[in-house]
């Protein structure tokens, strides 16, 4: 493989020239971010990588350190299966995810993305407004997008759908598929060429799974079963995170990617629950979760008939659902925050022994 169809080019390549590049120190792209290290790819395979101690020092916050998509400048060392990154070349575009609950600090969850395909579910999960949100929020990464109404074959106002979409799409191309019923894919791939790398987002269940398999063929499976064969014992997702297709062009799909659409889902809840809301503003207590709290004016209105105890179910469930991935988030980011931290003192601690 060569590193064109891994995604470099004239950007990077300046760079690299700038940092001096030579013999030992060459470029790999980054595959996948584990808690303790980094998959890398480069010319002649793969690399189990580190950060080295002159990068941790200089690195001020986590998203100094390499994500996926990133690409390093790295020395290989040990009969070429392992490497330690000196430098993170800059990135063309970048995903961000706001690390809630601790500080102001940004996690960046995917980097040199060239286009987006953000999927919709032309079935119950099509929401105009939601499209918006993603818009604005990919427009700031520096990709380009496109907007894939995926499920036509459970739509049957398709047409009226696309035109809504585009009065609201700008540049952004807009695409009608069926993951599951299509044979012709070329509808998708005709924007996945070879170098070029992509991701995809959109709420779960519209089909970013389905489509990612398409792309990748027999690909993943085989990825799946030797990485499980390798690293077991491990937790983790087994395959990559960045894969190349075997078609050329690249695909990143990591959880963090994927959970950029929760930052939509708490005001949807809202949207959607402005009933159960706007009652529970009569609550007695603020904190109220109208289970059987005296004065809830939740129950009231389902003992009155007014509210169906189903859809206050169904409000409950989801802000659950909600709040769990909040809990999760901000776990993840302290822990990304703390590996900072420690990768910092290993190394403190490290030089202090060796010299
Ligand atoms: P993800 O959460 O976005 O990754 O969604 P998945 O790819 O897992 O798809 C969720 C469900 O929708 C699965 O049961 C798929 O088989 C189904 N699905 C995906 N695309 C289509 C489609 O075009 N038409 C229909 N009818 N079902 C689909
Ligand atoms: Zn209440």
């Amino acid at each position: 493989m060569n590193i064109t169809q891994l995604g470099w080019g004239t950007f990077f390549q300046q760079e690299y020239e700038g940092f001096g590049g030579g013999q030992d120190l060459i470029p790999a792209r980054v595959t996948r971010q584990d808690k303790n290290s980094y998959e890398l790819l480069y010319e002649r395979g793969s690399l189990t990588a580190q950060v080295s101690g002159a990068f941790s020092y200089t690195a001020e916050s986590a998203s100094e350190y390499p994500t996926v998509g990133d690409w390093v400048i790295v020395n290989v060392i040990e009969d070429e299966k392992k490497a330690i990154i000196h430098k993170l070349l800059p990135r063309k575009s970048s995903f961000t995810r706001k690390a809630a609950g601790v500080e102001t600090e940004a996690q960046i969850v995917a980097a040199n993305v060239d286009i987006v395909f953000m999927v919709v579910g032309l079935d119950r999960n099509f929401n105009l407004r939601r499209i918006e949100r993603y818009l604005t929020l990919i427009n700031k990464s520096g990709a380009k997008m496109v907007i894939v109404l995926n499920k036509s074959d459970l739509c049957d106002e398709t047409e009226e759908r696309i035109e809504e979409v585009e009065n609201i799409s700008g540049d952004a191309p807009v695409i009608t598929m069926s993951a599951t019923c299509d044979d012709d894919f070329s509808q998708i791939e005709r924007y996945i060429e070879e170098g070029k790398t992509v991701t995809l987002v959109g709420s779960s269940g519209t089909g970013k799974s389905t489509i990612i398999n398409r792309l990748l063929g027999e690909e993943r499976l085989l990825v799946k079963q030797t990485s499980e064969h390798v690293s077991q014992g491990r937790n983790t997702t087994t395959w990559g995170e960045l894969v190349v297709l075997p078609s050329g062009g690249i695909v990143i799909d990591t959880p963090g990617m994927r959970e950029i659409q929760l930052w939509a889902d708490d005001e949807d809840l809202a949207n959607a629950f402005g009933d159960i809301e706007e009652l529970a503003e009569g609550c007695r207590f603020r904190d109220c979760e109208h289970l059987a709290e005296p004065g809830c004016a939740v129950q009231q209105a389902i003992e009155d008939g007014k509210l169906e105890d189903k859809r206050l179910q169904n409000y409950r469930k989801m802000g659950k659902e909600i709040r769990f991935m909040e809990k999760r988030k901000r776990e993840r980011a302290i822990l990304d925050k703390n590996f900072g931290k420690q990768i910092h003192k290993f190394h403190k601690h490290k030089k202090k022994v060796i010299f």
